[in-house]
């Protein structure tokens, strides 16, 4: 799964993911999650693997999708087998379902077996008593009806457009953690696995999505429509899913697999610029596992309304509706860190496992490294190194917070443990262990990983033993300090040269009071005047000094240079030094940390902020500009004429629109030029930018410009439009919010909404202000904190209006009307 939060977007997946309904309790087959899901003062308990009674070998779903309902009628067969010997009774996971009937199936007959449902588990009495040598076959006649499901995960998801008599367009599933059971029954838990096969029946005008292979589409007399999908190789329950709707499919191949791209048909013709890397990310997963991707084809969904970023169903992504992007939009950035994340899942995560939720960062550690391992292949070693440095201010962040063990087997929520820890810091953890092992050691022990465990669930100490199998190397050590401990080392240091020697003066500390010491190997490198070396230190106290041979003359020390460390380092530096040092930082983080302290000193000599401009880094280039937009006194004749060429079109649209910002306060009685210019750039960031600077000079122009563009599909844009319409519309721009309302959701409906309720306040005509509070109503508004607060907005500016348009008995009734909104 993905929970991303990148600067640019507000959706963030942590949050989307509060709506779990696993709770604490003992996790086992038993009463005790009904009394921990109904309990109000939770307590923090240990958790553990779960208990395994029986093996569910096979699952085949015969499904019935009705999208006017929003229900799915169901019969699943479920082939079982105990672990124990002298089996009576079997429990299965089903959450909030009405189960219609349940038996066993013997040859072509069923009989009806005994059973109890509490609305979570369904207890079933079995004809006999089974060995665990004997397999047998349940059927369950089921309905599952998510509406029912409040402030929890649902699993299924019905997407209605936003009119409230509206019909579902859309549904897709959502497993991970516990919701898989919402739909289908199961046993939920990370460490049971089956094969599947299902039938789904739908509309014929739709199309579906499952795991494994679509067999074969047969047409009903009804109007609708059985997909048959059939998946041989097991994987776990939280990993089913189906997804049905209105999709294109555009068609890609990775060898004789087909890769297949679902997405709404405006969008279909950027399909291959959102997803068109997969098929050589296959490739290069496939050889540097010497694993090739093991499942029969490989699908990518997206969805409306999703409530993650991302979801890594086996064989069947889900991606959230923010990639619905265009090419002028990919041009400012796109998500393919989370496509690698997603497909990498495909062997972390779907073959192996993690054994349950305490182990989630053998899933969630390994697929955020696979975002690193992709771009330092595709992209090199400096995107790479920006990547890990996201990576490390997520933790860090984080780690102001709260800090845990990566394997935790306390916590309240299994949603817990999808965070920052288990993602960028395991991702961070992982990126040392490769330094610390070399190259060669590490991918041999994933391989050997892969192998030894395909197609199983697994706990963090199996990983240990392939890294040591690997190594030769005792790995607890290492394993303890950052698998089952918290928190991270923080490294003072600095260095003298003498006449004869180098000393390195290390200090220890740790980020809070109950972490101890850690044991570190660090790298250190050495620069002398014509060759430069590394060696490795140890450091296990809190005061070392290092002495380094000096055979030659000396110019430069860094420790840990290619900052893999998952602490925080500190240097002092100075004035003086950041020159001379500058052509030896070979990490992204070094340069960006040099250039902050360069801001602070009072004696900063600005070229060295005029030469990372041309950094090629672009997080350096940023960090630079940024001196300049506060010290714009600064602006040197030569700056210019650099900032002009970081303006040019092959520079990234961040750092293009960064120069773009500060040369405007150089432009004088030209600004107007300068910014009708970029509101022409193919860069969406910039054209939006300088189409809202421009409402500064001309609103004419800036008018007319956001009613071109007002029909744009492209969200970013929408966003820009709705802004200046806000500002400068008039009643004939009133039909942009009408289609608006009709045309997005969530988080997207309640930005424009926002920009309505202004545009409401300038407004000063009461047929629009009806036809746009009429258009609200009517509206199936998402619940939440931001929708109530944009609608109690909303509420007040229209009251304000009807106050100076009404009186008496109209404006009782015209103010009514609000109080259904
Ligand atoms: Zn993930």
């Amino acid at each position: 799964m993905n929970l991303f939060n990148k600067s640019h977007n507000l959706f963030i997946c942590l949050v989307a993911l509060m709506f779990s309904c696993r709770s604490i309790g003992e996790l086992g087959n038993s009463r005790d999650k009904n009394k921990a899901l109904n309990s109000n003062n939770a307590r923090e308990v240990k958790m553990k693997s779960q208990n395994r009674f029986f093996d569910l070998l096979h699952t085949k779903l015969q499904l019935k999708i009705d999208l006017k309902n929003e229900k799915l009628q169901g019969e699943a067969l479920l082939k079982l087998k105990p672990y124990a010997n002298n089996v009576k009774q079997l429990i299965i996971d089903a959450k909030f379902m009405d189960i219609n009937s349940v038996g066993l199936v013997i040859g072509n007959q069923k009989k009806a077996l005994r059973f109890q449902y509490d609305s979570l588990q369904l207890e079933i009495s079995l004809d006999k008593t089974y060995s665990n040598e004997e397999e047998f076959l349940i059927y369950i006649d089921y309905t599952s009806i998510p509406a029912r499901i409040k402030d929890q995960d649902r699993g299924l998801y019905f997407i209605k457009k936003k009119k409230k008599d509206a019909y579902a367009y859309q549904a897709w599933t959502q497993g991970e953690t516990d919701g898989a059971s919402c739909w289908f029954p199961t046993i939920d838990q990370p460490n049971e696995r089956c094969t599947q096969e299902i039938y789904l029946t739908l509309p014929d005008s739709l199309v579906s999505l499952s795991n494994g292979k679509l067999v074969y589409k047969s047409s009903n007399q009804d109007g609708t429509r059985t997909d048959y999908w059939k998946q041989d190789l097991s994987h776990a329950p939280y990993l089913f899913m189906i997804a049905v709707g209105e999709f294109k499919i555009i068609k890609d191949q990775w060898g004789d697999k087909p890769v297949w791209y679902y997405i709404e048909d405006e969008f279909s013709d950027y399909a291959l610029d959102i997803f068109g890397n997969t098929p050589e990310m296959l490739s290069f997963f496939s050889e540097l596992l010497d694993y090739p991707y093991p499942w029969g084809k490989y699908s990518q969904i997206i969805v409306r309304d999703f409530v993650s970023g991302a979801m890594e169903n086996t064989s069947a992504t889900v991606f959230f509706d923010g990639m619905l992007m265009t090419d002028k939009e990919l041009l400012d950035g796109n998500y393919e860190d989370i496509i690698a994340h997603e497909l990498f899942h495909h062997w972390f995560g779907n073959l192996v496992t993690c054994e349950s939720w305490s182990h989630i960062a053998l899933n969630e550690s390994f697929a955020t490294y696979g975002e690193y391992l992709w771009f330092e292949y595709k992209y090199g070693i400096i995107k790479a190194q920006e990547l890990m440095l996201r990576n490390k201010r997520h933790y860090f962040e984080d780690s102001e917070f709260v800090q845990y063990p990566l394997v935790r087997h306390s916590y309240l929520t299994t949603d817990d443990v999808f965070d920052a820890h288990s993602y960028e810091k395991g991702a961070m953890i992982l990126h040392f262990l490769r330094n610390y092992l070399g190259d060669e050691v590490f991918f041999t022990a994933l391989k050997r990983y892969l192998k030894a465990h395909q197609f199983k669930s697994v706990e963090t100490h199996e990983l240990r033993l392939a890294f040591e199998e690997a190594s030769g190397k005792d790995l607890n050590w290492f394993f303890d300090q950052w698998f089952f401990s918290h928190g991270h080392p923080i490294i003072d240091w600095h260095y003298e040269i003498n006449n004869n020697e180098v000393l390195v003066y290390v200090e220890q500390t740790t980020s809070r009071t109950d972490v101890p010491l850690f044991h570190v190997p660090i790298d250190i490198k050495v620069k002398c005047i014509d060759t430069s070396y590394i060696d490795r230190l140890w450091l296990y106290t809190s005061d070392t000094v290092f002495n380094l041979n000096k055979s030659s003359e000396i110019s430069f020390v860094n420790l840990d240079p290619f900052r893999t460390i998952p602490g925080i380092l500190n240097k002092p530096v100075n004035h003086q030094v950041i020159n001379d040092h500058w052509q030896y930082l070979d990490h992204v983080e070094d340069r960006i940390n040099y250039l902050d302290v360069a801001m602070n000193l009072k004696e900063t000599d600005a070229d060295i902020f005029y030469n990372s401009m041309l950094d090629s880094s672009k997080q350096v280039t940023l960090k630079a500009l940024s001196y300049y937009n506060e010290n714009v006194f600064e602006l040197t004749e030569k700056a210019i004429v650099r900032l002009k060429t970081l303006l040019t079109k092959d520079k990234p649209s961040e750092v293009r629109l960064k120069a773009a910002r500060i040369l405007l306060n150089t432009q004088n009685n030209r600004k107007e030029e300068f910014i009708n210019q970029l509101a022409k750039d193919p860069s969406v960031i910039i054209s939006n930018w300088a189409l809202i600077k421009m409402s500064e000079y001309d609103t004419t122009k800036t008018l007319n410009i956001a009613r071109q563009k007002q029909n744009t599909i492209t969200l970013s844009e929408v966003f820009c439009v709705s802004e200046v319409f806000s500002k400068l519309g008039s009643i004939r721009d009133v039909g942009f919010y009408i289609k608006a309302m009709d045309t997005y959701s969530s988080w997207k409906l309640g930005r424009i909404m926002s920009d309505m309720s202004n545009y409401i306040s300038i407004i000063e005509d009461k047929k629009v202000v009806d036809r746009l509070l009429n258009k609200v109503l009517d509206l199936k508004v998402d619940e939440g904190i931001y929708m109530s607060y944009i609608m109690s907005s909303l509420k007040e500016t229209i009251l304000d209006k009807y106050k100076k348009w009404y009186k008496g008995e109209v404006f009782k009734r015209k103010s009514a009307l609000l109080d259904e909104l």
